[in-house]
Parts: structure tokens; C-alpha cells; sequence
């Protein structure tokens, strides 16, 4: 179910130019600054301007959808649908519609765990500067909160919300589908080896000669780069959410970035919680659950999605595995 087509797929790329395969090499980036995250991109490749240019591309299909796709950016598409859309159905671009519908899909998916309209009381938090609604002004947004506030019309692809107050806001969903789009880049390139990623959501092509790609996940207690396990990838994709990306504590209680859009609170039933799958877009979409339902209710869903696994970090610090992950860390 990914849903949306890139930008990037459907253009078609010539790359003319005669290229010596004199020696082939991973070619790494690492960018800041894209989508409020950090970006990599890693390839093997046989011709280094190929390569840089290959990079080059995937960034500037990523600005691209930071772009569209920003509330933070006043000027746009997403911020002009916040700004118009309960006042009338709003005419969008086809890629932000098939992405709302994706962001739909996702909701009913989690049982309204995972819902864009969370930013309707999201909007009063200021994770930098420590600030949080108070209770008064939770209540009087979350009416707002409902991803069916989100009315979609495919025939005129127009946009509407149900309501005054509502406010969407893909930060839960545009990094993995800004990886998936990245990885489109790549494949329509000819390249068959590579790992992009936009700060917790991660996409591989292929291996690293006929080894798997190993991806650590970050211990939520502790410092980047200290690991609670590394797993062997091939051909996945690999989105964690955690509750210490965007954070403040304040007598005792942790606040943090993932929302629960039944209480408009933060959503604090897991640490951590890692989604394995075929797209980035729908390991993004599904890892914000378990904050939500708490471990087991999200693992009973993890566990029926055929397609994807998952590794949840509990609130004591225990570690959870979905059904295709326990043979493996069976004693
Ligand atoms: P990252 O931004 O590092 O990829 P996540 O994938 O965990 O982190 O996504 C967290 C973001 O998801 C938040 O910053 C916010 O924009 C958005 N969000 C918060 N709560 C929800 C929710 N209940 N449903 C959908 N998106 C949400
Ligand atoms: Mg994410």
C-alpha cells in the first residue's frame, strides 16, 4: 500500500555520457538541513560524477517535497490547505493528495493512532523552547482532532476540512515518503546498491555483497551510536520513533514529539518503537502506533500487517519482538 507515485518515478532519466568502469566504491553524503533532518545517501557505484550526481538528485527531489510539504514553510501547500480548506474544498497537486490519502489509509490501519490532524493541538507545543498547552486549551482544540475531518474528493482531488480548528501536518509520514522518492531516484538511475535515509526512516536496495546491511537501533536511554541490536537488512525499509528526538521534562513527566490524538497529550506508552517493511513510507506510518496504543495493542497490529515487523522498547526498558523477528532471539 504505498499509494503515491514520486515525482522522480515518473521522469524519465537519460544519463548520457560514456563512464570507464575503472573501479567501483561506496560513495557516501551526509546533508543537514533537509526537512529539519539529517540525510544520507550511500551507493556503490563505478563512476564517482555518476555518483555525486545521483546525490545530488535525491536532494533536490527531497527540497522538493520539504517544499510542498513543510508547516513550517508559510508559503507552502500544505501550509495554504491549513490556511484555506474549512472554508471550502481546495484544489492540491496530485502528489500531496495521494498522500493524504496514504496518511488516511495509515489512520484507519492503527486504529486513529496515526492521524495528521494530531497538529490541531500539536501546533500549541513548542518541544525547543518547553512549551504545552495547558489543559483548558487542549480541550477546546481537540474536537479538531480526527483524521475523517479530512475530507478527500479523488474526482476533483480537492481537499476540505469538516471543521474550523483543524490543522494537518505530515511530519509523521514526509520523511519516509521523501526516502521512498529518494530510493525512486536512485532505481530509475540504474543503481542497484544503496541506503538512503532522513533521520529515523531508512530505505536499502539491494546488499552489500551478499552480505545483509546491518542497521543498529539506538538504545532510547542512551547516547546515539549505543545500540540495543543491529538488524540484518536486504531490500527493506526501517523507521524508529523515539521519545527522545524532540523532548522536555518537566516535574517528572517526559513531553515529547508523537502526540496522542485522543487526548491531545503526548503519547508516552513505549520508549521507542521500530517498524521493519518493503517502503518507507509505510515503516514511517506505522511507527508512531505504539506510543499511542501502548506495546501490545500496537504489536497485535504490527503482527497482522503481513509485510512488516517490529521492535519495541517498553517503558521498563524491556524489548519486545513481532512474530517474524522472535526465532532469532530465541535463547
Ligand atoms: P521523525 O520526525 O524523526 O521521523 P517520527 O517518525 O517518530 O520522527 O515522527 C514524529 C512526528 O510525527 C512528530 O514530530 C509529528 O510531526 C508527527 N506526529 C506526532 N504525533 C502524531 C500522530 N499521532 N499521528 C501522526 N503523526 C504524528
Ligand atoms: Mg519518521
Amino acid at each position: 500500500m504505498k499509494g503515491t507515485v514520486c515525482r522522480a518515478a515518473i521522469a524519465v532519466l537519460v544519463v548520457a555520457g560514456f563512464a570507464a568502469p575503472a573501479h567501483a566504491e561506496w560513495v557516501r553524503r551526509v546533508t543537514d538541513g533537509i526537512m529539519g533532518t539529517r540525510i544520507t545517501v550511500e551507493l556503490w557505484s563505478d563512476d564517482n560524477e555518476k555518483a555525486e550526481s545521483a546525490i545530488d538528485a535525491v536532494l533536490d527531489e527531497m527540497r522538493h517535497i520539504d517544499e510542498s510539504m513543510s508547516t513550517y514553510k508559510p508559503t507552502s501547500e500544505i501550509s495554504l490547505v491549513n490556511a484555506r480548506a474549512a472554508d471550502g474544498p481546495l484544489h492540491i497537486g496530485k502528489e500531496l493528495f495521494d498522500l493524504l490519502v496514504t496518511a488516511r489509509q495509515y489512520s484507519e490501519l492503527t486504529d486513529g493512532a496515526f492521524d495528521i490532524t494530531y497538529a490541531s493541538v500539536g501546533y500549541l507545543y513548542d518541544f525547543r523552547k518547553h512549551i504545552r498547552p495547558t489543559d483548558d486549551q487542549i480541550g477546546k482544540a481537540l474536537p479538531a482532532v480526527n483524521y475523517r475531518n479530512v475530507l478527500l474528493d479523488p474526482k476533483t482531488q480537492t481537499v476540505q476540512f469538516a471543521q474550523h480548528g483543524v490543522r494537518i501536518d505530515l511530519g509523521g509520514i514526509a520523511k519516509g515518503y521523501a526516502v521512498d522518492c529518494g530510493i525512486d531516484v536512485l532505481k530509475a538511475r540504474g543503481f542497484t546498491r544503496a541506503y538512503v535515509s532522513a533521520g529515523g526512516d531508512s530505505r536499502i536496495i539491494g546488499d552489500r555483497f551478499g552480505k545483509p546491511w546491518m542497521v543498529g537501533i539506538r538504545d532510547p536511554r542512551k547516547g546515539e551510536g549505543e545500540v540495543i541490536t543491529r538488524i540484518p537488512l536486504v531490500d527493506a525499509a526501517i523507521s524508529t520513533s523515539g521519545d527522545y528526538e524532540r523532548f522536555f521534562d518537566e516535574d517528572g513527566v517526559r513531553y515529547h514529539h508523537i502526540i496522542d490524538p485522543h487526548t491531545g497529550h503526548s503519547a508516552s506508552k513505549v520508549r521507542s518503537a521500530t517498524v521493519i517493511g518493503p517502503y518507507a513510507t509505510r515503516t514511517d506510518g506505522l511507527s508512531k502506533t505504539a506510543f499511542v496504543l501502548g506495546p501490545d495493542k500496537a504489536m497485535e497490529i504490527y503482527n497482522r500487517i503481513d509485510d512488516v515487523d517490529a521492535i519495541i522498547v517498553k517503558l521498563d526498558g524491556t524489548v519486545i519482538y513481532s512474530k517474524g523477528l522472535e526465532p532469532a532471539h530465541k535463547p
